[in-house]
């Protein structure tokens, strides 16, 4: 028999990485935060507000026995990302894997959407996006080694029946091409860029009031027949992060219930 090198669990193990998540105050952000405590690292929480949302975050990961920060700052700016990234580093330990969650969502006929708007959300979505990417990529290249997960939608790559949100979808279409450049830029020094393009997903950004009757709908769309909950977005970010996922890199991973196949 031939010697086995493989140890497929410990490909998932997280133990004594460093994390760093965007938009860890809510939704998505929030449980993966959870998820890569529960897989052993230490994870800097960073949202806009410290109130309300970052504390329970906290909390959640305290049951885990690992270290969290929170961390208020917003995406819109390059210091305030590139100070969190430091904070990170001198609190919790060089950084090793980052998951740009923080995002808004928002709908108007694009004929009658003013520019700030738009302008607003594209700050955030994608500008937003690729400070995060920078500040992070800036140590982990230094480190020769890290993972980045861009949280984009399958919005970036259908258009959401009823919805009319030209801002968001191109801003989502612009993180997944964004995730695969910086994939590019960095390919063979360490890190590594991938994104996730959840579906419709059960999360505050969905109680937004133009959605409220439109679930029901989204759920008959998708051939799964449901939103996804929050906790199926954790898997394939932990997948995206750990050394399981060590030949990938450029990747948009749909996690949609199979909506991009109709
Ligand atoms: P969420 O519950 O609203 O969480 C997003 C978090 O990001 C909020 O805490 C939000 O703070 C924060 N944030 C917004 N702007 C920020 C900024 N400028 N700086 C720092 N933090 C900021 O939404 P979610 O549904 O979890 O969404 C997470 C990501 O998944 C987003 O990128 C979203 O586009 C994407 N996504 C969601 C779905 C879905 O169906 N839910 C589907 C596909 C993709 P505030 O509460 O103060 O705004």
């Amino acid at each position: 028999m031939t010697e086995i090198t493989l140890d497929a669990p410990k490909l998932f193990d997280l133990g004594g990485r460093t994390a760093l998540v965007t938009g860890a105050g809510s939704g998505i952000g929030q449980r993966i935060a959870l998820g890569l405590a529960q897989c052993g690292a230490d994870v800097a929480c960073l949202d806009r507000r410290t109130d309300g949302g970052l504390d329970d975050t906290l909390g959640l990961i305290g049951t885990t026995g690992r270290k969290a920060i929170a961390i208020a700052a917003d995406v819109t700016s390059g210091q305030a990302l590139t100070d969190a990234v430091a904070r990170t580093e001198a609190e919790l330990g060089p950084l090793g894997i980052a998951v740009n969650a923080a995002g808004i969502a928002n709908a108007n006929p694009a004929e009658a959407m003013e520019e700030e708007q738009y302008q607003t959300l594209m700050d955030i979505n994608m500008k937003g996006v690729f400070l995060s990417c920078q500040a992070e990529a800036t140590v982990m290249l230094r480190h020769g080694r890290g993972s980045i997960i861009n949280i984009a939608s399958m919005s970036g790559v259908i258009v959401n029946k009823g919805l009319e949100q030209v801002h968001y979808n191109a801003s989502k279409a612009g993180v997944i091409h964004m995730s695969k450049s910086m994939a590019m830029e960095w390919v063979g020094r360490g890190v590594r860029v991938n994104s996730i393009s959840p579906g419709y997903t059960a999360t505050p950004m969905n109680t937004r009031p133009e959605m409220v009757h439109q679930t029901k709908e989204f759920e008959a769309q998708t051939p799964m027949g449901r939103m996804a909950s929050v906790d199926e977005m954790v898997g394939p970010a932990i997948f995206l992060a750990s050394d399981a996922s060590s030949y990938c890199t450029g990747v948009d991973l749909l996690v949609d219930g199979g909506f991009c196949c109709w």
